[in-house]
Parts: structure tokens; sequence; C-alpha cells
């Protein structure tokens, strides 16, 4: 068993985040991000935006900084993207989120968007966390693909620590021995993290599982192990998306989904 490492700020007591009048955290009814991996046009994110809006969503995620795998594919729209997420999002009158990847963007993300998304793979890049704690924005900090509990509540704790206690945490799946799904969504950190933190806390089912015949059951477990709200990856066209495409649904599932939790 690992031992936990004391924190100073996140000490359990509940908290409630607000992103532009939306509250996400204990006492609050379930907050929905619906929207496709990366920003590809303005008409995708129209047509994406309306359908999401329409049944429930509340805040629209999108891409623009995308950390590929590869470095051959699509890397996304950068600021022209976020100009797009932002005057579609303006229409519907949702909250915006995207990734940052590096301090170096973090003027023009802060700009724009109302939450900053932390990607798995920066979860332990301590300089931009530290850059976090200097801005009055709510930062989503997805967990690091192999990251332990204790390393992902010290990430938190090193944005807190820094001066920003906006801080939403999200369960986006870890990597295990069994590679039938593209992670292991970690259910379990949804209770574990509440009672260590107090932090509010987001399920992604879609990087969670990487397949999207998943996504509405683990949806359905996610809330009803008290995860504060989901993130789900959705695409007017998942099979001609230029990012994570396999576990995208089309605005049709995600209308059921939202029916059903
Ligand atoms: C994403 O949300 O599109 C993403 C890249 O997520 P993660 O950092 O969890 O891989
Ligand atoms: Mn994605």
């Amino acid at each position: 068993m690992e031992t936990k490492i004391d924190t100073k700020i996140f000490v359990g007591e509940h908290r409630v985040v607000d992103v532009s009048g939306i509250k996400i955290g204990n006492g609050h009814p379930p907050v929905i991000i619906a929207g496709p991996c990366a920003v590809e046009s303005e008409e995708q994110i129209f047509k994406t935006a309306q359908a999401v809006h329409k049944v429930g969503a509340k805040i629209l995620r999108g891409g623009v900084f995308k950390p590929r795998t590869s470095p051959y594919v699509f890397q996304g729209l950068g600021k022209d993207g976020l100009i797009i997420l932002k005057n579609v999002a303006d229409r519907f009158n949702m909250p915006i989120i995207t990734e940052l990847m590096d301090v170096e963007h973090l003027d023009v993300v802060y700009q724009y968007t109302d939450i900053i998304q932390i990607g798995s793979r920066n979860m332990y890049n301590y300089s931009l966390l530290k850059a976090l704690g200097d801005v009055d924005k709510p930062v989503l900090l997805k967990r690091g693909m192999s990251a332990t509990i204790s390393e992902w509540i010290m990430a938190a704790e090193y944005i807190a620590a820094h001066g920003n206690t906006n801080v939403i945490l999200c369960e986006r799946g870890i990597r295990t021995f069994d590679t039938y799904t593209r992670n292991t969504l970690d259910l379990s950190a949804v209770p574990i993290m509440k009672m260590e933190t107090g932090l509010p806390i987001i399920v992604d089912p879609s990087h969670g599982t990487g397949r999207r015949e998943l996504i509405k059951p683990m949806s359905k477990a996610a809330l009803a192990c008290g995860a504060d709200g989901l993130m789900i990856e959705v695409h007017i066209d998942p099979d001609s998306a230029l990012s994570d495409g396999k576990q995208s649904i089309t605005p049709e599932q995600f209308s059921e989904i939202m029916d059903e939790i």
C-alpha cells in the first residue's frame, strides 16, 4: 500500500467550483460537458454544440492544442480553433473547456476559455501546474495515465499551493495490463478523491474506455458512485473524426445517454 502524502489545502472539506455561474461539486446536479475531441471546423463545432446543448449539456469541450501520440497526425487548429469554439459557444451561452499544453499558450487559452484543462500527459508538468496558480480560472486536472492517487492529489495541491484553489479533478482511466479497453476507468477514484481532497470530480468515460459502446454504461456508473459530472466526446460523424473517433459518440447516442441519466 502506498502511503498518502499530507496535503495542506485540499484536506477533505467539500468544495464547489463555479464555472461562469455553473456550480460543480457537492449538492449540485451533475454537470455534463460534451463536444468533440478536437475542434475541426466551425460547422462541426456548431452542429455539435447545437445538438448537445439541446439535450442538456452545460459546457462545450473542444481541443485546439492536441497532445497527439504521433507527430504526423492532426495537431489541432490552435488559436484559430479556440476563437471558433468561443464564438460558437457564445451563441448557445455555454462556457467552454480546452486543453492547455504549454505555459507558452497560457495567455491565449486564458483569454478565451472558462475552464483550463490539464491533460493526462501534463499532470506531472510541475512548472505548468505552478503557472496555473497565478490564474483565477478553474482548472480541470486530469489524472496522469499512470498516476497514483497520491501523485494526483499532490498535482492538485501544486496548483493550490501556488494560489489557485479552483481545481476540478477528472478521472480519465489509467494504464493497466489489460489492453481490451484503451484505459481502465478507475471509478474507485471518485469516492476516494472526494473523501481525501473534497474537490469536485468529473469522469471522462471516453478516454477512460476508448470504446464508444462503453460510454453509456460507464456514464451511469460514474454518476452512481458520486461523480459531480461527466465529460463525453461527441462528434457529428465519429468515423471521420480527426482524433479519437473510436471513442466518440454521435449526438443521437449522446441524447440517449442524457435521457437515461
Ligand atoms: C482529451 O480530453 O482530448 C485528452 C487528450 O485527454 P487525456 O489528457 O485524458 O488523454
Ligand atoms: Mn480525445
